[in-house]
C-alpha cells in the first residue's frame, strides 16, 4: 500500500505524516527502547497544555465531550464550525495560535454551545462552566499567550500560566536577578526559574517546581515510569547514566542535577536511539526563563548513513575526477559523514508542529564546554516534501508533461543524493594555495561556500558513477535534480522573499548565484521562456548543462583556493543577490492562487506490541494510517495524566 503523507486540512493547517524507515531494521532490545522512550514522550502532553493556559485542560474536556456526545445534527454550520475550532485547538494545545500566539475564536455561537452543554448534562463537566465560556468567546480575554509588546507588563498581559495571579513583571524580574546574582558560580549559571511556575502568596513570590511531589506530580511520575523501563533497555551504560539522571532530576527538581543530565546526555553519542525529554524551550514565557514540557524520540538514520559511506569511502575518486584545476585539489580527500536521524514519535511542545532540525542543549556555558547535539530529521523534511507532491506547485511551475514526469520520477531520489553529494563531499573537497587566508573573501565567503558545494553536487550527480555504485537509477535521473535547482534558482525560491526586498541568506543567494550565472552563458541551452503570461525555465541540453555547472565550479574553486576577493565579489554582486521585481510579483501571485496551507504538522504512527504465549513482548511493529480526531482523542483518553484544575 502507498504511504499517503497528507492527511486532513482545515483553517490554516494542513495535517502530515511521517514514516519511520528502518524501524524493522532495528534489534527487539531497540525497538523496546523506542517504544518506552516514546511513551514517556506522550505522557507529558497535558503539562504543556496547561503550561500553554490555565483553562486549556477544562476547554479541551469541554469541547472533547461535546464532540464525542452531541446527538444535534452533526452536518449544521455550527458543529462544522466547532469540529475545526477543537481541531485548531487540538494543534495549537491550547486555544492560541501555535505559531502567531493569538487567541483565536470559535466560528459558531456561544449558544450552540450553551444548548450543546445542556442536552448533554452539566454533571459531564466537574468544573464551574461560566468561567469558560468568556475565554473562550471574548476577544478581550486571555488575547494573547506570550505578549512581547514593548512597555507593557509582558507577564500580566501573558495568557501562558507561567506566573500565578497578581505578578508583575518587574516582581519576576527582580525575584531571578536577584538569584541569579547571589549564585556562587557566576560562570557557570543555572538555568533559573525553568521549571516552576512562580506565584504569590501574602505578598511573598515563590516557586511551585515543577517534579513530582510537586506541581504536575502525577504526569512526571507517569513519565518517570515510563523511564525506568526504558532504562533497562538501553543501548549501552552511558544512556543508563543519562537516563538515571533524569529521573533524578524529575523527582528532585534540582537545577544542578539538570546540568549534570545535560552534560551526560551530550556525551552519550555511541548508541542509534536519542531523545529529548523535559522542560525544553522558553518561548512560551515572555520573560524567556520558563520552558515548555517537550518529547521526541529518534535514532539515526542507517539507510542514509549508509548512503553517506558509500560516497565518502570514494572521496578520493570525486576528489582526482573533479573539473577543477589540479593545483586547488586534495591529495588525500576524506569524506565527511552527516548525521541524519528518523523521529520515532513527537510529543509535547513539538507535536503536532515540530522542528526539523534541533540543536541543543540551551544553556551557554554548557554547550561552550561540553558542546552540543546538532540533528537533521530526515524523515519530517521527507514528509514535507513529499506531502507537497500534487498540491498544484509542480503543476503550476514546471514547463511541460515529459518535465514534470521526470520530476516526478526522480525527484526525491536526487534531492536526497545532492545534499548528501553537498555535505559528505562538496564542502571537504579542494584546498586552499599556500598562504591563503581561509577568511579572505570576507562577507561573500559564505554564498561562495554553499556555491561550490552545490555545484560539486551538480556536478557529479550526473556522472555514472553515481550509477555504477548505485546510487542514481539510471543515466536520466540527474535531468530531474538540473531542472528542479534552476526553476527554484531562477523563480520558485523567490516566494520565500517579501516583494521589494532583496535575497540575503546565503544558501538562497548560492542557489541564485550559479542559476544565473549558468542562464547568463546558457547560450541557449537554458532559457526563460513565455507561455500564456506566464514564465517557465526551459532546458533543452542537459548534457551542455553539466558542462557549464563544471565551468563554474572550476572557477569557484579557483576564487576559493587563491582568495580572490574582487572575482568573488563581482559573481556575488552580479548573479546573487537582485530580484526581478516583475518576475518576483508575477511567482508570488501564481503561488498565492495554489492556495497552499502556510503551517504544517504531523500525526505520529502508532507502535503496536506483540507478545508472546508467555505474555512476553515478541515485537513491535508500526501502524500508520490514524486519523488526527482519533489520535487526539486516544491521547486524551490514554495520556491524561494531570487533573484538569492545576492552580
Ligand atoms: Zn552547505
Amino acid at each position: 500500500m502507498k504511504f499517503e503523507y497528507n492527511s486532513e486540512r482545515f483553517a490554516d493547517l494542513q495535517m502530515l505524516r511521517y514514516q519511520v524507515h528502518g524501524f524493522e531494521l532495528l534489534s527487539l532490545q531497540q525497538k523496546l527502547y523506542i517504544y518506552y522512550l516514546s511513551e514517556a514522550a506522550l505522557c507529558g502532553r497535558d503539562i504543556l497544555w496547561d503550561q500553554n493556559g490555565r483553562y486549556n485542560l477544562r476547554i479541551r474536556h469541554l469541547l472533547e465531550t461535546v464532540y464525542l456526545q452531541y446527538a444535534g445534527d452533526r452536518t449544521s454550520d455550527d458543529f462544522r464550525a466547532f469540529e475545526v475550532y477543537l481541531k485548531r485547538v487540538w494543534f495549537s494545545n491550547g486555544i492560541h495560535h501555535h505559531y502567531a500566539c493569538d487567541k483565536f475564536l470559535p466560528g459558531f455561537s456561544e449558544t450552540f454551545l450553551r444548548n450543546a452543554v445542556q442536552e448533554i448534562g452539566t454533571d459531564k463537566f466537574p468544573f464551574d462552566l461560566e468561567e469558560l465560556f468568556p475565554v473562550i468567546f471574548d476577544p478581550e480575554v486571555m488575547p494573547k499567550r506570550v505578549n512581547q509588546a514593548d512597555g507593557q507588563d509582558l507577564v500580566q498581559t501573558s495568557a501562558a500560566n507561567y506566573y500565578g495571579e497578581g505578578i508583575s513583571q518587574v516582581e519576576a524580574e527582580t525575584f531571578y536577578q536577584r538569584q541569579k546574582e547571589e549564585y556562587a558560580d557566576p560562570a557557570h549559571p543555572l538555568m533559573f526559574g525553568m521549571n516552576s511556575r512562580l506565584v504569590k502568596k501574602e505578598g511573598v513570590l515563590s516557586e511551585r517546581v515543577w517534579k513530582s511531589g510537586g506541581l504536575y506530580g502525577a504526569a512526571i511520575e507517569r513519565i518517570i515510569h515510563w523511564l525506568r523501563l526504558a532504562r533497562d533497555v538501553a543501548e549501552n551504560v552511558q544512556q543508563q547514566a543519562v537516563l538515571d539522571k533524569l529521573v533524578e532530576f524529575y523527582q528532585t527538581g534540582d537545577l544542578h542535577t539538570f546540568d549534570e543530565y545535560t552534560i551526560l546526555w551530550v556525551g552519550e553519542t555511541a548508541g542509534d536511539v536519542d531523545f529529548t525529554n523535559g522542560f525544553t524551550e522558553s518561548y512560551g514565557d515572555p520573560l524567556g526563563l520558563k520552558a515548555s514540557w517537550e518529547g521526541y524520540v529518534n535514532f539515526k538514520d542507517r539507510e542514509a548513513t549508509a548512503r553517506a559511506e558509500r560516497l565518502s569511502v570514494n572521496a578520493q575518486w570525486f576528489e582526482d575526477h573533479s573539473p577543477v584545476d589540479p593545483r586547488f585539489k586534495k591529495s588525500t580527500c576524506r569524506g565527511v559523514s552527516a548525521k541524519v536521524i528518523v523521529a520515532a514519535m513527537l510529543g509535547g511542545d513539538l507535536y503536532p508542529s515540530s522542528a526539523i532540525g534541533i540543536n541543543l542543549p540551551n544553556s551557554n556555558w554548557v554547550r561552550a564546554e561540553y558542546g552540543s547535539k546538532s540533528v537533521t530529521i530526515g524523515n519530517l523534511t521527507e514528509a514535507y516534501k513529499k506531502a507537497a507532491h500534487g498540491n498544484g506547485f509542480m503543476e503550476e511551475f514546471v514547463i511541460d508533461d515529459a518535465t514534470r514526469d521526470l520530476v516526478e520520477r526522480y525527484d526525491d531520489v536526487c534531492d536526497d543524493l545532492h545534499t548528501d553529494l553537498h555535505e559528505c563531499l562538496g564542502h571537504g573537497s579542494g584546498q586552499l594555495l599556500p598562504g591563503v587566508d581561509p577568511d579572505a573573501l570576507k562577507a561573500y565567503g559564505s554564498t561562495i561556500e554553499e556555491a561550490r558545494a552545490d555545484l560539486f553536487g551538480l556536478y557529479y550527480i550526473a556522472d555514472a558513477k553515481l550509477t555504477e555504485l548505485g546510487l542514481t537509477p539510471d543515466g536520466e535521473a540527474y535531468k530531474s535534480q538540473y531542472y528542479t535547482y534552476l526553476m527554484n534558482g531562477l523563480m520558485t525560491q523567490l516566494v520565500r522573499i517579501e516583494p521589494g526586498r532583496q535575497i540575503e541568506e546565503a544558501h538562497m543567494r548560492n542557489r541564485a548565484l550559479i542559476a544565473h550565472w549558468v542562464l547568463a552563458h546558457a547560450d541557449g541551452c537554458v532559457q526563460l521562456v513565455k507561455h500564456e503570461g506566464k514564465t517557465y525555465v526551459q532546458i533543452s541540453d542537459y548534457a551542455a548543462l553539466r558542462q557549464l555547472f563544471g565551468r563554474l565550479l572550476a572557477e569557484i574553486q579557483r576564487i576559493k583556493s587563491e582568495g580572490d576577493y574582487e572575482a568573488a565579489r563581482s559573481l556575488v554582486e552580479t548573479y546573487a543577490i537582485q530580484v526581478d521585481a516583475a518576475l518576483h510579483h508575477e511567482v508570488l501571485e501564481r503561488y498565492r492562487a495554489l492556495n497552499l496551507a502556510p503551517y504544517k504538522g504531523f500525526i505520529n504512527p502508532e507502535y503496536i506490541v506483540e507478545r508472546d504465549d508467555e505474555g512476553q513482548i515478541s515485537d513491535i511493529h508500526i501502524r500508520y494510517g490514524e486519523a488526527y480526531d482519533h489520535q487526539m482523542l486516544r491521547y486524551s483518553r490514554d495520556y491524561q495524566t494531570l487533573p484538569l484544575i492545576n492552580d
